[in-house]
């Protein structure tokens, strides 16, 4: 028998996981049940609370519907017919309710039905019954609004075979110990404090002093580059946004409005409007173009509360922005310089896996849906090919995959489990030079359009956090991490050459602490493992009698060494950005 697509297996699995649920539990309301990547769920209101303790039955008697080789059937009915059919489900007929025309197909399997276009298997038996798995359940809201009654989601894993199944379980299992969420709070680098308000991490001293040091650090390098740095407010007036089109075509992502002294002002999606009413401050010859403005700008944009996710998916972040204002004739230099400077992030990140992604613009759809003129885009878009390929970049195009307002390169950094993240983009933009009306005077005196790149490399500092802790599962390059080492004297006699060690290292730049709590020497080392501190210095009689120290390095003892020889080993570490 022809094997059904995967997707067709996923979807019917969350038939046959409702039609499980009927089974064991009569009083089940239904609300849907979608194929995912990966899997499958479905949202159901239980009569009682239930666990994750519940989902062995569930699967239990989802194997024996399946073993019975039940068949899939495609049935039509009228409207008003079917709602008879959901008499009970109230959730089912809000649904049949909205449906565009007067007749629907539902499917029947066994004494199970669904409102539903398929497609679904032909029969039970093409599914592997070892091959799935019901993994979790998660509150979410009917529609995903949270006026309407939360409702029980349970998910579930298939695969065509078992060994996939089996491999991508493990890989979930090492996901979860990597996750960003777990570590944050192990480590002590964010919060999210329901006083504060959901979806608004607070970073803490650790995590503070990270972001501290990649702050510094993206400015260094942008310095280098000729950036120079501006920093705009977080709420700007009405104008500005409707001026830029936010308020007609990114109004559902944007908070709603304060007044201040009778005028009305927003809270800023983007940093954008606010960088360009700095470029028009002054008028520009073609002779200080390019302009590259940077600037660490907090934004806010609207998330469903059942979507927000620890540093993931937040309401507010700050983005590692940049706009730089130039040309044509300069585009092609502008982008080759970004991604060197890319490329230096990446290295130093210690990112070796990452494609790039060139978002172009649909020829189809080109006529009205696109900002700006076919000349401007065609001339976009070679030159990013070209520049591209001029750096040997490895990229792959996706068409239809621009901004309304310009081509854009995304950069994908990959990671060990080989998980992809958007981390850096570079987007042209023909949209807002026009909006604002923005010009620079060219070689014939006359004013001209420069172009506007938006980049962000960091992208969100919130976002790359989440990356960057589990891409390292919390253990840092020493060169970003919060504290790289703690000292601990074996007895209260070895205190006064620990202080000297500490004095010695904080003079050299370095972040350290000396552990001489009550606690027992097993007892410190166990916690600065667990707190993932690069180096662990325990001192005794025989480190003071030679002024040695005895590091162990991520749980290695790398035997006693001079503290000069540390000291040197350290800072070449650092400079190394190993
Ligand atoms: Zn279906
Ligand atoms: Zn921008």
């Amino acid at each position: 028998m022809k094997k059904a697509k995967i997707e067709t297996i996923r979807h019917s699995l969350s038939h046959i996981m409702a039609h499980a649920v009927q089974d064991l539990f009569p009083k089940i309301k239904f609300g849907m049940g979608p194929a995912i990547e990966n899997g499958f769920y479905y949202d159901f209101e239980f009569p009682q609370n239930i666990s994750i303790s519940d989902l062995p039955r569930i699967e239990k008697r989802m194997k024996h519907i399946i073993k019975r080789n039940i068949s899939f059937k495609k049935r039509k009915l009228e409207k008003k017919e079917i709602t008879k059919l959901f008499r009970n489900q109230p959730y089912k007929k809000e649904l049949i309710k909205d449906l565009p025309k007067n007749t629907a197909s539902f499917y029947e399997s066994g004494n199970f039905i669904d409102l539903c276009k398929g497609p679904h298997v032909k029969s039970t038996k093409e599914i592997d019954l070892t091959a799935f798995k019901l993994t979790r359940t998660a509150g979410a809201y009917w529609k995903g609004s949270e006026k309407n009654p939360m409702l029980t989601r349970i998910y579930g894993v298939a695969f065509k075979t078992k060994k996939e199944l089996t491999d991508y379980l493990s890989k979930l299992e090492e996901a979860k110990k990597r996750d960003h969420r777990l570590i944050g709070k192990q480590l002590e680098l964010y919060a999210i404090y329901p006083e504060i308000g959901a979806g608004l991490p607070v970073w803490l001293p650790k995590g503070y002093r990270m972001r501290r040091i990649l702050e510094d650090y993206m400015i260094k390098l942008e310095r280098k580059y000729g950036y120079e740095h501006i920093l705009t407010p977080h709420i700007g007036k009405d104008t500005l946004f409707k001026t830029s089109g936010h308020l007609d075509f990114y109004k559902e992502s944007m908070y709603s409005p304060v007044e201040i002294d009778k005028e009305t002002y927003y809270l800023k999606p983007m940093n954008c409007p606010m960088a360009i009413i700095v470029y028009k401050g002054n008028l520009h010859s073609y002779r200080e173009l390019p302009i590259k403005m940077g600037e660490f700008g907090t934004v806010y944009r609207y998330e469903k509360s059942g979507e927000l996710s620890g540093l993931s998916r937040v309401r507010g972040f700050t983005q590692n922005d940049a706009h730089i204002f130039c040309t044509p004739e300069q585009l092609m230099t502008q982008f080759i310089e970004v991604f060197k400077m890319l490329k230096i992030f990446y290295r130093d990140l210690g990112f070796t896996n990452y494609k790039f992604r060139l978002g172009l613009g649909d020829p189809k759809k080109e006529k009205f849906k696109y900002c700006g003129s076919k000349k401007d885009w065609n001339h976009a878009e070679e030159t990013i090919k070209k520049a591209l390929e001029k750096t040997g970049a490895d990229y792959y195009e996706a068409v239809g995959e621009a901004a309304f307002y310009g081509p854009k390169l995304d950069v994908q950094a990959i990671d060990t489990l080989g998980r992809e993240e958007s981390i850096s983009t570079i987007q042209i933009d023909f949209n807002l030079p026009e909006k604002f009306d923005m010009n620079y005077v060219g070689p014939n005196g006359k004013k001209q359009r420069p172009y506007v790149i938006h980049r962000a490399l960091i992208g969100s500092f919130e976002r790359f956090f989440a990356f960057l802790i589990e891409y390292y599962k919390g253990n840092f390059p020493l060169w970003l991490t919060p504290e790289q080492v703690w000292i601990i004297p074996i007895s209260p006699k070895n205190k006064k050459y620990c202080k000297e060690i500490y004095q010695k290292l904080l003079e050299n730049n370095f972040r350290v602490k000396i552990k001489d709590e009550s606690e027992s020497l097993s007892k410190k080392i166990r916690t600065g493992q667990l707190q993932k501190i690069p180096y662990l210095l325990i001192v005794g009689d025989k480190e003071m009698k030679t002024k040695s120290v005895s590091p162990r390095f991520r749980g290695k003892d790398l035997g006693q060494i001079k503290l000069t020889a540390f000291i040197k080993r350290l800072t070449i570490e650092i400079e190394k950005k190993k």
